[in-house]
């Protein structure tokens, strides 16, 4: 008989804990895990391909330890000024974001987030031995400077982690929040903006807080508004020293050569990447509104999701959709689901699929 996990000479603070587990079913509609429903553009497809098939010529050499080519590709991305030498890339934004934790957190230091928030940043802190300080959100999952500067202030955490939107409530986060918690910390503040181009365009960036912030990164990732999450492709932006400090726990050579090759061409066609961006706005808006006049209560969103109350029985009305083929997210919020803007056909399929379950109360 093959031992249980309780069994292995486990390091003790592992014992208990779950590992991140959205379902993963293979249902026609799928709007549970945030991704952008648009496949690839048939052209950009090819052009990345032609790159990958380049890159394979190379594959008996290790590739480009700073994937140089690939960091200024992400510096033209993001603009405001940025060079290569700020911008630092991993696996998904997950690596980059273990990277911080594991150059900043550690065993006998703590990390802190504003619950509900994204599910991985407790995961990721317990994975490197540091503790996880859950601090509150006010009214409707909205953060104030005073409130998130006052917690900041209290915990004193080495890493502070503000989701810009909040995943997974869709929440804005004003940017004076940034340069409050940012000015009652000594520690790392990471504004991770994996959604910001879901975010109306009008909207300043925290990259825009950058200059004169050395204890400031901004996170960001191909895998939402960019369609690349197969790719597994993440980076953010800091001051030069704190990129050097994640060359201290990265492993060698960690983004492939396939991937930098992969990335650097998807990058190279960013508008047409980004061209469905507007799309799954307007799919995301057509949920809150058709939501609402459903009898639930969705909340503001500048995501490319919508998290909604209202719902009597979550674990119920999540089975009704799975069983009418829509898989959408059932979060652990009271009396909430969540779900994703799909394709105007899928987003039609999981209200259709809603209003005949129906119990919006
Ligand atoms: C999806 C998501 C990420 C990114 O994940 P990848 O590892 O880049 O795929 C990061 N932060 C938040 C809040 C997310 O929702």
């Amino acid at each position: 008989m093959s031992p249980r996990l309780e069994d292995l000479p486990l390091r003790e603070d592992l014992r208990g804990m779950t590992p991140y587990g959205a379902p993963q079913a293979a249902l026609p509609v799928a709007l549970n895990v945030n991704e952008n429903t648009h496949p690839v553009p048939g052209e950009v497809a090819d052009d990345i391909l032609d790159s990958i098939a380049r890159a394979l010529r190379d594959v008996n050499r290790y590739p480009d330890r700073e994937f140089t080519t690939l960091r200024e590709g992400f510096a033209d991305y993001l603009g405001h000024g940025l060079a290569r030498d700020q911008i630092w890339a991993g696996n998904g934004s997950n690596e980059v974001l273990q990277h911080v934790l594991q150059a900043f957190a550690g065993p006998g230091r703590t990390a802190m987030g504003f619950s509900p928030t994204y599910s991985m940043y407790p995961l990721l802190t317990r994975g490197v031995g540091a503790t996880w300080l859950a601090g509150d959100r006010g009214h409707d999952y909205v953060l104030t400077p005073d409130s998130a500067a006052a917690q900041v202030a209290d915990a004193d955490p080495d890493v502070v982690f503000l989701c810009a939107p909040n995943n997974p409530t869709g929440t804005p986060l004003p940017i004076e929040v940034i340069e409050a918690v940012y000015a009652a910390s000594r520690g790392i503040v990471v504004v991770d903006e994996a959604y910001a181009e879901f975010a109306p365009r009008d909207e300043r960036s925290a990259l825009t807080l950058l200059p004169g912030r050395e204890r400031l990164v901004v996170s960001r990732t191909m895998s939402k508004a960019f369609a690349f999450a197969g790719a597994r492709v993440g980076y953010l932006a800091a001051d030069p020293a704190i990129v050097d400090a994640l060359r201290l726990v990265r492993l060698p050579y960690h983004l492939s050569a396939l991937t930098q090759a992969a990335a650097t061409a998807a990058l190279r066609h960013a508008s047409t990447m980004l061209a469905m961006v507007d799309d799954i706005v307007a799919q995301r808006d057509r949920i809150s509104a058709t939501l609402s006049a459903l009898g639930f209560q969705p909340f503001e969103s500048w995501t490319n999701f919508v998290l909604f109350s209202g719902v009597d029985d979550p674990a119920a009305t999540w089975q009704g959709l799975c069983d009418r083929g829509v898989l959408i997210r059932d979060v652990g919020i009271p009396h909430s689901l969540r779900v994703t803007a799909g394709t105007e056909e899928e987003t039609t399929a999981f209200l259709d699929a809603l209003a005949s379950i129906g119990s919006g109360s």
